[in-house]
């Protein structure tokens, strides 16, 4: 399929790249694709940027049948443009599709389209430390019909946000709250898919964290409540004595990228390397017994965001001392210079865009 390129007549300022925040600025153009029965997937087209004018009975606004990405492009200090794994995301967001009933995507020509979209839009990748431009596939339902089944026409679209560091107060430990209230996901559910339902339902339990003062919530299975799951929108990974630790994929976990950059780079490094069942009495035994070395994230966004409290029930506990664990810096510095090209791409992971 041939993709229409079609230049906007005027183009928005560049922000200050040492400035930027995240998810608020959007590039000149966008691309976009439709889906129907009858012509699958039909139409690329790159476009100016704009907003998609819908009737106000679209399946997606109703019913929730969407699926999205997130990944970056980054800059390296050659000026050169590179992604980390693209198609992996696209890997996985047929995988979401399949679980929302939503027709898959060709992957090599989503990947074709992605280069082409960011090769128009080649200024607007950041330069400053840290920054990049981040990237949003997404899948929305068309139809306008009230009445819950799959829709039959569907828009896929990206669009692209410069971006700075995903935490305005940087690479610093976050304060994590332990829920026993809520569940993110059950198995047989769509916690493997991102999503939106998945997030709007972690909106409530996200914000009474907030009010107590915590960043993110740390998620319990659905079932017993006793196995660690994620955290907020991370994957999670616990040090305790010289094992690295974090929850096996069981049908509720996400399939992080950088979950699994993380496994592979602990492997290659040789050091000892679980995916298994974790409970949140094992972690808090760890910590009393003074094994538990270090909590982190990871995900696109914040790539490593390490733990430094965690709060369950009435206990509260302190991690590395509150400061920044050497496992955490260790993984954040290895996968950030791979990344941004500081280092040799040894694990086959760079993708180069040509511009
Ligand atoms: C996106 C996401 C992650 C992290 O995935 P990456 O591919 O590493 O960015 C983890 N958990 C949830 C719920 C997510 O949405």
């Amino acid at each position: 399929m041939k993709i229409e390129i079609i230049k906007a007549d005027r183009l928005k300022p560049l922000p200050d790249s040492s400035s930027l925040g995240f998810g608020t600025i959007f590039t000149d153009h966008m691309f976009n694709m439709d889906y129907s029965p009858e012509k699958g997937w039909h139409n690329p087209r790159i476009e100016p940027y704009a907003p998609i004018i819908m009737d106000p009975a679209t399946m997606v606004l109703h019913y929730g049948q969407a699926v999205f990405e997130g990944l970056k492009a980054y800059r390296t200090k050659k000026g050169s443009i590179q992604l980390f794994r693209p198609g992996e995301n696209f890997k996985r967001l047929n995988r979401s599709c399949q679980l929302l009933c939503i027709p898959e995507l060709d992957k090599y020509f989503l990947l074709d389209a992605l280069k082409q979209l960011l090769a128009v839009e080649k200024n607007w990748v950041p330069s400053a430390p840290e920054t990049s431009l981040y990237i949003r596939p997404t899948v929305i339902a068309m139809d306008p019909f009230l009445g819950v089944r799959a829709s039959n026409e569907y828009r896929f679209y990206i669009i692209l946000s410069p971006v700075g560091a995903y935490y305005a107060a940087g690479f610093n430990p976050v304060k994590i709250l332990v829920t026993k209230e809520h569940v993110r996901a059950v198995r047989g559910g769509v916690g493997e898919a991102k999503t939106p339902g998945n997030y709007a339902a972690s909106l409530y339990a996200g914000t009474s964290a907030h009010k107590l003062g915590y960043t993110q919530v740390l998620w319990l299975d659905g079932i017993e409540q006793k196995y660690i799951e994620e955290v907020g929108a991370m994957n999670i990974f616990f040090v305790i004595d010289d094992e690295i630790i974090t929850p096996a994929l069981n049908g509720s976990i996400l399939h992080g990228i950088t979950r699994d950059s993380v496994i592979a780079l602990a492997r290659e490094w040789r050091y000892k390397m679980s995916e298994r069942r974790i409970s949140i009495d094992e972690v808090m035994e760890a910590h009393d017994s003074g094994k538990l070395k270090e909590v982190f994230g990871s995900g696109t966004a914040a790539v490593i965001s390490p733990v430094g409290e965690l709060r369950y029930g009435d206990r509260l506990i302190t991690v590395s001392g509150g400061q920044v664990g050497p496992m955490a810096s260790k993984f954040f510095k290895a996968l950030t210079d791979i990344q941004y090209g500081r280092e040799k791409d040894t694990m086959g992971w760079i993708e180069e865009v040509n511009i």
